[in-house]
């Protein structure tokens, strides 16, 4: 039995190493293994897994990896993430990539996807166009072409066919991944003492950049140590943080939020968790992908479905996490939160719930505004809930 300190560590490094150390490691253990990287904010997984290849979500950078040859290529009005995840390619760091897919969630991270192309000949460098609208009744058909499409592409790169039969026994152990961070979550809901902000973040996020039965062997052994734990519940407000779909606030910002307040929930990370129940492995998998992306899954910004108004379905986070406030961040020059955040604002205003509105940047590296923004807020809310 590893130890829960040891399960942190390991899955710290993986998220804070810019060298992908988990990556490299598969590497070595499958010297003829592809690497599929993918931009925020979700991507079926299992169709690359299926194929034989280590999908990762290719993140950002902190303020240790500096930009260097990006702003060359991206206006620097356009945010940060997708001008350090172009870094930390042009530096080699991502050298391991067979193929990169990226998403038009927004007009810069469509266009990044030619730069990529162009700078990058040897790597297949896809578009996957989820459809405009989710709640079409051609939505689910549209998808599934889309996802026969990228498959093909992936079945190109490894030479391997993608079988109903590897397709099934994937999602088998995503789902099983999806389940292990819904109770991840649910303890962060129920016993927030048990386990602290930036835990729960970097074991959440450790399942994006390593392989994903490493993932699950990790939280299968973490989550009965964290229940186990003795921690006393503390007087904090209970916040749920929203903002966090695509680009990540550093973990510096994390620490300060946990020392301030009990985050009960949030949509940090939100494409690893996007799809909220089972994905069905029986009948036609590929499908049951399609089905569930459009109608078992969460909400973002960057996800256009009238039947699942963004404002209601925060609303509805903070109720079912018994949180008595919110903070809704949106990432520096982030157009499709920016835009959301005015909405959030509106309907949190009229249900009554208080709310911190702040934008964030991964690359802070100065935390005392925030910390003091965030402590005269949680001041604010003791005085009236405690
Ligand atoms: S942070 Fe916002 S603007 Fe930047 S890539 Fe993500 S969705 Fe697009």
């Amino acid at each position: 039995m590893t130890e829960l300190g040891d399960i942190i560590e390991e899955c710290r490094n993986a998220v804070e190493d810019p060298d992908y150390p988990a990556v490299h490691e598969w590497l070595e253990a499958n010297p003829d293994g592809k690497v599929l990287g993918h931009f925020q904010v979700y991507f079926p997984e299992e169709i690359a897994h299926a194929a034989g290849m280590l999908p990762i979500k290719t993140m950002g950078a902190d303020s240790s990896v500096q930009i260097r040859e990006a702003d060359a290529h991206i206006a620097a009005f356009v945010c940060s993430i997708l001008r350090s995840a172009l870094e930390q390619a042009l530096s080699g760091k991502l050298d391991f990539l067979s193929m990169y897919v990226t998403h038009p969630i927004c007009d810069a991270a469509r266009h990044v996807n030619g730069i990529w192309t162009r700078k990058f000949p040897d790597v297949s460098c896809q578009i996957l166009y989820y459809p405009h609208n989710a709640a079409s009744p051609h939505a689910a058909t549209y998808l599934l072409n889309e996802y026969r499409r990228i498959a093909g592409l992936i079945e190109e790169i490894t030479g391997r066919g993608i079988t109903d039969e590897a397709l099934r026994a994937s999602i088998e152990l995503f789902n099983e991944n999806r389940r292990l961070l819904r109770e991840l979550y649910e303890i962060r809901r129920n016993t927030p003492w048990l386990l602290s902000l930036v835990e729960g973040y970097v074991l959440t996020r450790a399942a994006g950049v390593m392989p994903r039965e490493r993932h699950n062997e990790l939280l299968r052994e973490a989550l009965p140590q964290i229940r186990e734990r003795t921690n006393k519940p503390q007087d904090k407000i209970r916040l749920v943080f929203e903002g966090g779909f695509c680009e990540q606030p550093p973990i510096e910002m994390l620490s300060v939020l946990q020392d301030v307040a009990y985050i009960v929930d949030d949509d940090f990370l939100i494409g690893l968790r996007w799809i909220l129940e089972d994905v069905p492995s029986d009948g036609n998998p590929m499908e049951n992908l399609a089905v569930a992306y459009l109608e078992a899954s969460s909400y973002s910004p960057v996800q256009r479905d009238p039947r699942k108004p963004k404002e209601h379905m925060l609303l509805e986070r903070i109720r079912n996490s018994g949180a008595q406030a919110a903070i809704v961040g949106a990432a520096k020059m982030c157009e499709p939160g920016l835009e959301e955040q005015v909405a959030y604002d509106n309907a949190l205003t009229e249900a009554g719930i208080p709310h911190l509105v702040m934008e964030f940047e991964e690359k802070t590296a100065n935390f005392e505004q925030v910390r003091m923004e965030i402590e005269t807020f949680a001041e604010s809310l003791l005085f009236e809930f405690v």
